[in-house]
C-alpha cells in the first residue's frame, strides 16, 4: 500500500493509544466528538489524492511506479518545493483555515533527519533515515512532530543541576540491546492524539554535558509508556450558533509524557551526538517555518474577505481610512505569498536536499506572526462592536425577537441582519484567541526567527560591509 484512503486512516486509529481529554481517558478517539472533528480535519489529506483537481499536486509517482504522498517525496528542485507549498495552501483552504497536518510537519522532520544523517557521515544513521522515509512512503501514515520540550527554567541548559529535575527535556535514560529508553515530556504537540506516529526531535542546540538530551526517533503513538493529555476545542455548532453547512475544522494539541519508553534502534536517528542537535533543529525549522508560512496564506486571505465584507455590509467600504486598512490587509497577504514562493525559488541545498531559503523563510514566518495582531485589529476595527456583543442565533430565531433583529441589525439596504451576524460569528470563530497564540508561538517565538535571520545573514552582512568600506575609500576598490 502506498496511499491510504480517508477510511483506512480512520480505521488505523483503533489501537491502544493512551489519550486523556477533559480529565478522562478516551477509550476510542474516533467516538469522541471533539477528536472526531479533528480527525475529519486531518482526513482531508487522505481525500485530496482521490480528488481529480488535486491529484497531481498531492501525489508523486516513485521510480518503481508506486504512487506516494508528495510530502514524503524527497524534494529535488525549487519546483518540488513550490508544489509542496501549493499543496499546503490548497489543503488549508479545504480545511477552512486549518491545515490537515498529517504528513507535512513529519516531512519537515524527515528532511531534517536525512540532511543531518548526511552531515554526520554515519552510514547506519543514513540507512535508518532512508528506511524510515521508505516506510512512510509505503505506509502513508500520519505523523506528529514532538519537538517542544516542557523546558522548566528556560535560562538553564537541559543538564543543568539548577533545573528542578533532570527530565524537563526529553532524555535517554538507558541504552540496551533492544534500543534506548527515553523519559521526559513534550508540550503543545499538534494532532498527536489522532495520528499514527510520533517523530521526536530536540528543540535546541546541546552541549557535551547535554549529550543524553540529543535524541531523535520515531515510534507508533500507542507505544507503551506514551501518555497524551489533549486540550478541548470547539467541535461543533451549538444552539447559540447560526447553523453552517461546512463542518467545523480544527486541531487539538497534546502534552505528551514519555514514561520510560523503549525505542528500537532502527528508529533512532540521533543518540547522544550532541553537536548534531543544532543542525537537526535548524534544518527542521527551515522546512517547518516554510510549512507554517504556507498554511497561513488562507487565513490571511480570509482576513481580507472579512474586512471587505463587513465594510460593505456596514456601508463604509468607500471611507478613506477603511480603504487604507483593507489595502494593508492586501499587502499583508501578498507579502506572505511572495516571500513563501521566493523561499522556494531561491532555495539552498543542505545535505543534498533542496531546502527553502532560510532567511526568506524566517522573514515570511516573522512577517506573518509579527503583523498578525495588527491585521486582527483591522478586522475588529472594521467590524464594529457587534463582533463582541452580537445576540446569538437562539435570539435571532426566537419569533418574539426575530422581527426586531431583522429590523435593527441590518446594515446597508443590501445587507441583512443575518448576513452581518453570520459574518461576525465566522470572524469570532476564525480569529479566536488560540489562533492568535498560534501565530506568535507556533514554529518558535519571534526571537527564534530573528536569531535565524541574523545568523543566516552573516555572509550577506559582511558582503555589504566590504562593499560599503570600498565605497568609503577604507579598503581598495
Ligand atoms: C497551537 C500551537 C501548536 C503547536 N504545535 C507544536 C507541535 O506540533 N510540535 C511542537 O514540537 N511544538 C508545537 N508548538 C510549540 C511551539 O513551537 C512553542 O510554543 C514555541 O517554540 C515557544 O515555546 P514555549 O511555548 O515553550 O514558550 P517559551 O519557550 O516559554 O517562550 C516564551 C518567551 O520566552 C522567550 N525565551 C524562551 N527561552 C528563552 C531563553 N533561553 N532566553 C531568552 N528568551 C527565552 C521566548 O523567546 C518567548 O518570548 C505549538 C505551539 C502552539 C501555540
Amino acid at each position: 500500500m502506498a496511499l491510504m484512503t480517508a477510511q483506512q486512516y480512520k480505521d488505523s486509529l483503533k489501537d491502544g493509544r493512551v489519550v486523556y481529554l477533559c480529565g478522562e481517558r478516551v477509550p476510542d478517539v474516533l467516538a469522541n466528538p471533539m477528536l472526531r472533528t479533528c480527525i475529519e480535519t486531518a482526513a482531508i489529506d487522505y481525500e485530496m489524492p482521490e480528488m481529480e483537481e488535486y491529484r497531481d499536486l498531492a501525489v508523486v509517482t516513485r521510480e518503481d511506479g508506486d504512487r506516494i504522498s508528495r510530502y514524503y517525496h524527497v524534494p529535488r528542485s525549487g519546483d518540488d518545493l513550490l508544489k509542496r507549498h501549493e499543496l499546503m495552501v490548497e489543503a488549508t483552504r479545504l480545511g477552512s483555515g486549518a491545515i490537515p497536518f498529517t504528513h507535512d510537519i513529519a516531512s519537515d522532520a524527515m528532511n531534517a533527519v536525512n540532511i543531518t544523517a548526511a552531515l554526520m557521515g554515519k552510514e547506519e544513521y543514513r540507512e535508518r533515515a532512508e528506511a524510515y522515509r521508505r516506510y512512510l512512503q509505503d505506509s502513508d501514515l500520519s505523523v506528529a512532530v514532538a519537538m517542544s520540550d516542557v523546558k522548566g527554567d528556560r535560562s538553564q541548559r537541559p543538564s543543568s543541576p539548577r533545573q528542578g529535575h533532570p527530565d524537563y527535556y526529553l532524555r535517554i535514560v538507558d541504552r540496551n540491546d533492544e534500543g534506548i529508553v527515553v523519559r521526559g515530556a513534550k508540550a503543545h504537540i499538534s494532532a498527536a492524539a489522532y495520528f499514527n506516529e510520533l517523530f521526536v526531535v530536540p528543540c535546541r542546540n546541546m552541549s557535551e554535558d547535554d549529550a543524553d538530551y540529543a535524541v531523535s526517533f520515531a515510534i507508533p503513538v500507542d507505544t507503551p509508556g506514551i501518555i497524551q493529555v489533549a486540550h478541548p476545542i470547539k467541535a461543533d455548532f451549538g444552539p447559540l450558533d447560526f447553523p453552517v453547512d461546512i463542518p467545523l475544522r480544527w486541531h487539538t494539541d497534546s502534552l505528551i509524557i514519555f514514561d520510560d519508553v523503549t525505542v528500537p534502534w532502527e528508529r533512532v536517528f540521533l543518540c547522544g551526538e550532541w553537536a548534531f542537535a543544532m543542525p537537526l533543529v535548524y534544518n527542521f525549522a527551515y522546512f517547518h517555518r516554510h510549512t507554517a508560512a504556507s498554511y497561513r496564506v488562507p487565513v490571511s486571505e480570509m482576513m481580507v474577505g472579512m474586512a471587505q465584507a463587513m465594510a460593505e455590509y456596514n456601508g463604509v467600504d468607500k471611507a478613506t481610512h477603511i480603504i487604507e486598512k483593507v489595502t494593508d490587509l492586501v499587502i499583508y497577504v501578498n507579502m506572505l505569498k511572495s516571500l513563501s514562493r521566493a523561499a522556494c525559488v531561491d532555495y539552498v541545498v543542505h545535505g543534498g536536499i533542496p531546502t527553502p531559503n532560510p532567511v526568506i523563510t524566517n522573514m515570511a514566518k516573522y512577517y506573518f506572526a509579527s503583523n498578525f495582531h495588527r491585521c486582527v485589529e483591522i478586522v475588529q476595527d472594521v467590524s464594529g462592536g457587534l463582533l463582541s456583543t452580537a445576540p446569538t442565533y437562539a435570539d435571532f430565531s426566537n419569533p418574539e425577537l426575530s422581527g426586531f433583529m431583522e429590523k435593527y441589525l441590518g446594515g446597508t439596504a443590501e445587507a441583512t441582519a443575518e448576513q452581518r451576524l453570520r459574518m461576525l460569528q465566522f470572524i469570532r470563530r476564525i480569529l479566536c484567541q488560540e489562533i492568535e497564540v498560534l501565530a506568535v508561538q507556533g514554529e518558535g517565538s519571534f526571537q527564534a526567527q530573528r536569531m535565524t535571520i541574523y545568523l543566516e545573514s552573516q555572509e550577506e552582512i559582511q558582503k555589504y560591509k566590504a562593499m560599503t568600506e570600498r565605497e568609503a575609500g577604507i579598503s581598495p576598490h
